[in-house]
C-alpha cells in the first residue's frame, strides 16, 4: 500500500466524459489498497474565461485580492464535480478547497508562495479511507484571504502535498504522455524522454515548456520528490520521470523551449557614467519586476543604450518605472517591443562541450532568423528573436541538435 498524489490538469477534466475518465483512474489505484490524494485544476479554459470576465468589469486594474477570489472559483467547480463522479462509483470521497487542505501561503496575491501545509485534515480524511480531492492553485494567507499561486500553479500544489505527506508517488497527468525535447504539438519530430534531472527540467519549465510549472520543479528538487509526467488519455503508457540524477545520454541538449510572454524595453541615449545601471535596475527590483536578458551598447559621444527584457505582464509597470527616472537620468527616450520571443536550448552537457551556442546560432542563420539578444548560463543558451519567427526557430534549432 502506498500514498499516491495524482494531479490532473485542466485539459484532463475539461468535460463530463473526461471527469469520469479521471475518476476511473483514481478508483483503480484506490481499489488496489492505496491511499490517494488528487489535485485538480479548473476545467479546460475556465481560468482564462474568468480572467475575461474580470476584464468585462474592470479592464485596467481589478485588485489582485479580488482576482484571487474569482480565479480560485474554477478549481472549486472541478473538485466537486470529480468527487461527485467518484461518489457514483461507490467509493468514499471528499473534496477540499486549498484552505481546508491546510495550504498556508504568503500574501503576494496572484503569485503567492506556499509557506507550509498543515496536513492534519488531509491525514484524517485518508485515515477514514477516503479519496481526497484537493483544489490546486490556491491557499490562504495569514489574514485568512484566499490566494492563488500563479498560472499553472496546481502542479506546485501537488508537489507540496507529496513533500508534506512524504508520498510514495507524485504523478502529474496532462494531455501529452511525457516531457519531450520540444513542445510535441509544435515540433513533430520531438522525442519523449524517459527521464530528466531536476535542473534541466527547471530550466525548460522556466524558459517556456509549460508541461510543468517551474515552481513545482523547484519544490520537487528541494524536497526530493520524484515526479512522473503521464498522459490522462493514455494512462497506462509510461511517462517521463523527473528526478535528481539521470543516466548519461549522448545528446548534447535536452530540449528546446519557447517563451512568447516577453517584452524588450530600450532606454536610448543614456549618459555613459558610473551608477546608471544600478539606478535603473535597483528601481525595477524595488517594483518587484524581474529582469531577464540585459544588453548594453558600447558608449558613444558620452551616451549608451540599455535594452532589457521583462515578461509582458510587467511591461507597462517597467516602462512607468523608467519614465519616472527621466528627470534624474536624462535619457532621450524609452521604447518597447512586445513582438519578441525567447527561444532557448537546455542541457547539462553543454557545460563541457564548447561550440553549442555556435551550433544554435548556425541553425538560426541557416533559417535566416536574426538574433536580437543573447544570454547564456552553464546549462542554457537563450536568444531573443522576432515573435513571428519563433516557431520556425524552434524547429530549426531542434533539427540541428536532436535529429
Ligand atoms: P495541464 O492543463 O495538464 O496543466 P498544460 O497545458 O499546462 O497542461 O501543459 C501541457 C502542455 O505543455 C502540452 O499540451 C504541450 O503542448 C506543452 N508543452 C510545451 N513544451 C513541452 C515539452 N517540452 N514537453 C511536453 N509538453 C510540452
Ligand atoms: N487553473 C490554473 C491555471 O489555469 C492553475 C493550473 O492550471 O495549474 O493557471
Ligand atoms: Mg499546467
Amino acid at each position: 500500500m502506498a500514498l499516491i498524489v495524482k494531479k490532473f490538469g485542466g485539459s484532463s477534466v475539461a468535460d463530463a466524459k473526461k471527469v469520469f475518465n479521471v475518476a476511473n483512474l483514481i478508483v483503480e489505484d484506490y481499489k488496489k489498497g492505496n491511499d490517494v490524494i488528487v489535485v485538480v485544476s479548473a476545467q479546460g479554459d475556465t481560468t482564462d474565461d474568468l480572467i475575461a470576465k474580470a476584464k468585462e468589469i474592470n479592464p485596467k486594474n481589478p485588485s489582485k485580492r479580488e482576482m484571487d477570489m474569482l480565479l480560485s472559483a474554477g478549481e472549486q467547480i472541478s473538485i466537486s464535480l470529480l468527487a461527485m463522479a467518484i461518489e457514483t462509483m461507490g467509493c468514499p470521497v471528499i473534496s477540499l478547497l486549498g484552505w481546508q487542505a491546510g495550504f498556508n501561503t504568503d500574501s503576494h496575491h496572484t503569485i503567492a508562495r506556499i509557506k507550509n501545509i498543515n496536513g492534519e485534515r488531509l491525514k484524517s480524511e485518508i485515515e477514514k479511507k477516503k479519496i481526497v480531492i484537493v483544489a490546486g492553485f490556491q491557499g490562504l494567507n495569514k489574514y485568512d484571504d484566499v490566494t492563488t499561486l500563479g498560472r499553472g500553479g496546481s502542479d506546485t500544489s501537488a508537489v507540496a502535498i507529496a513533500a508534506a505527506l512524504k508520498a510514495d508517488l507524485c504523478q502529474i497527468y496532462t494531455d501529452v504522455d511525457g516531457v519531450y525535447t520540444a513542445d510535441p504539438r509544435k515540433v513533430s519530430t520531438a522525442q519523449k524522454m524517459d527521464e530528466i534531472c531536476y535542473d534541466e527540467m527547471l530550466e525548460l519549465a522556466t524558459l517556456g515548456a509549460q508541461v510543468l510549472n517551474n515552481r513545482s520543479v523547484e519544490m520537487a528538487k528541494k524536497y526530493n520528490v520524484e515526479l512522473e509526467v503521464r498522459s490522462s488519455l493514455e494512462p497506462h503508457k509510461s511517462g517521463t520521470i523527473v528526478k535528481e540524477i539521470v543516466k548519461m545520454e549522448k545528446t548534447l541538449i535536452k530540449g528546446v523551449a519557447k517563451d512568447n510572454n516577453v517584452a524588450s524595453i530600450s532606454i536610448v541615449e543614456l549618459q555613459d557614467k558610473p551608477g546608471i545601471a544600478f539606478k535603473i535596475f535597483n528601481k525595477l527590483a524595488q517594483a518587484k519586476i524581474n529582469v531577464d536578458i540585459i544588453l548594453q551598447s558600447i558608449g558613444r559621444n558620452n551616451t549608451k543604450d540599455i535594452t532589457f527584457t521583462v515578461s509582458q505582464d510587467n511591461r507597462e509597470a517597467a516602462v512607468a518605472v523608467i519614465e519616472n527616472l527621466k528627470d534624474s537620468l536624462a535619457f532621450r527616450e524609452v521604447t518597447f517591443d512586445e513582438n519578441v520571443s525567447k527561444v532557448s536550448i537546455v542541457g547539462a552537457g553543454m557545460e563541457s562541450n564548447p561550440g553549442v551556442a555556435a551550433k544554435m546560432f548556425e541553425a538560426l542563420s541557416d533559417a535566416g532568423i536574426n538574433i536580437r539578444m543573447i544570454s547564456t548560463s552553464e546549462i542554457k543558451v537563450s536568444v531573443l528573436i522576432d515573435e513571428k519567427f519563433a516557431d520556425a526557430a524552434v524547429i530549426a534549432v531542434h533539427d540541428k541538435f536532436v535529429n
